[in-house]
């Protein structure tokens, strides 16, 4: 029996004890192509000696300094690189464990510039339904999935949320691509008004919503405007990268598709690619001297913030990743994998649309295409699918159903950038036989 408290308590799991290039292996030997880099994680694959050095000779070196005290080499030459290749006026780099963690900085970050700038009235945050943003209380409560949050409602920060930008389900039949991207941003609008011009501190959004919607990124023009309403309020706009971001749709921050700048942006997942947990938080200069000039101090932290060995492996992925034009292989390998997905699995009568940017694809499941309803949730049939897959020796994300069915369910892809076309062609074939097992025609 395990002893480790695992997410389903009634699901046992086989035992991974090996990665191999796109590959995990379990303790019988079998192998699993890891079609999803765990949760859009694993993104240089399982086993580049380039990060196991890296992490080697800085565990071997320095394993721990914290950063009350000192700071360290490879922290500062990981947020140079990261500041090197971000877009717009990101300018200072806050290094935490995780996604949650960015997220929870990020808030907090919002939070204390308006109190340093002396306008402590700002304190809402306005998110979107249907996002994820995090298990952590604060960054939960900004979530706007309806079944993670239910059963702690009641321990959750009021925040607000507006409709995401999600065209496949949401646009109104005789409203054209754009005027729905403007219909849906002007809720920001709406939103700021109903609850006072000056009180809204920050807006948060996903650019490519990631777990709970699979892969959709947001009409063009959708983000022009967002960037807009944010500027004409004076509030601050935080992109959650976290899954989305570090080369897995094509560019290396997810918002560059979008031609706008971001005040703060949250990065995880893909920055330690699974080697080392790590997230981080990028915020303008501007924001950071508010608060230099005010207290002087950020009043967050966490004890491994800026860990050395962390920072190492981010800083060796990012290499990998930009040495290799890795960025440049995402766009034309997701190109491929949209292609075969869409020759596989377009016909199929449940998959009512095929999305996503570069690596990051999703498979929207259906029970009848063209009312694009759902299945009924108790049916499980992303969970079912995840099974078949497993069986299949694919590993891919399920979408579940939450409550009454809100977001459907999908499959999200998310293959290592180093998969090949022969790797990705083989992942589709597995999926195509997964999907026909569950749903025959
Ligand atoms: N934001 C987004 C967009 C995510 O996808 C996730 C994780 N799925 C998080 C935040 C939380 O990250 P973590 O699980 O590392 O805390």
């Amino acid at each position: 029996m395990s002893h480790v408290f695992p997410r389903h308590c009634h699901t046992s799991l086989a035992t991974a004890v090996a990665g191999d290039g796109c590959y995990l292996i379990d303790k019988d030997g079998k192998r699993y192509f890891d079609g999803s880099g765990g949760a859009a994680v694993s993104c240089l694959g399982h086993s580049n000696a380039n990060v196991i050095a890296a992490i080697k000779q800085q565990v071997e070196t320095l394993a721990y300094a914290h950063t009350g005290f000192f700071q360290s080499e490879p922290a500062e030459a990981l947020a140079n690189l990261l500041i090197e290749n971000a877009p717009g006026d990101l300018d200072r780099v806050y290094f935490v464990s995780g996604g949650s963690e960015a997220v929870e900085s990020a808030i907090k970050l919002a939070r204390q510039y308006f109190v340093e700038k002396g306008e402590p009235q700002r304190r809402h945050l306005i998110a979107r339904r249907q996002s994820y943003h995090g298990n952590t209380l604060g960054a939960l409560s900004a979530g706007g999935n309806a079944l993670r949050r239910k059963k702690f409602a009641p321990l959750l920060v009021e925040m607000s949320h507006i409709a995401p930008c999600y065209e496949y389900a949401e646009r109104h039949e005789t409203e054209s691509v754009a005027d729905y991207g403007l219909r849906v941003a002007n809720e920001l609008e709406s939103e700021i008004q109903r609850l006072g011009a000056d009180s809204v501190m920050a807006f948060i959004a996903e650019p490519v919503v990631g777990a709970t919607l699979g892969a959709v990124p947001a009409v063009p023009g959708y983000f022009k405007r967002i960037r807009e309403i944010c500027d004409q309020y004076g509030i601050l706009l935080i992109l959650d990268e976290v899954m989305c971001g570090m080369g897995r749709t094509g560019h290396l921050f997810a918002h560059e598709a979008e031609g706008i700048n971001t005040d703060i942006v949250c990065i995880a997942k893909g920055l330690g690619a699974g080697y080392q947990p790590i997230g981080a938080m990028l915020c303008t200069s501007h924001i950071y001297n508010t608060i230099r000039d005010g207290s002087g101090f950020f009043q967050h932290g966490h004890t491994y913030i800026g860990h050395p060995v962390a920072t190492a492996a981010g800083l060796a992925v990012v290499r990998e990743i930009l040495d290799n034009d890795l960025v440049e292989q995402v766009r034309s390998r997701g190109e491929f994998l949209d292609k075969a997905l869409k020759a596989a699995l377009a016909d199929h009568p449940h998959i009512g649309d095929i999305r996503g940017r570069g690596l990051f694809r999703g498979l929207q499941i259906v029970k009848d295409k063209a009312t694009k309803a759902s299945f009924a949730p108790d049916m499980g049939i992303a969970a079912k699918l995840k099974k078949a897959a497993l069986s299949e020796g694919l590993i891919c994300y399920p979408g579940s159903g939450t409550i009454d069915g809100e977001n459907g369910e999908h499959i999200l892809l998310a293959p290592p950038f180093i998969a090949s076309e022969a790797e990705l062609t083989e992942m589709v074939e597995m999926l195509r036989r997964a999907i026909y097992q569950v749903l025959p025609v």
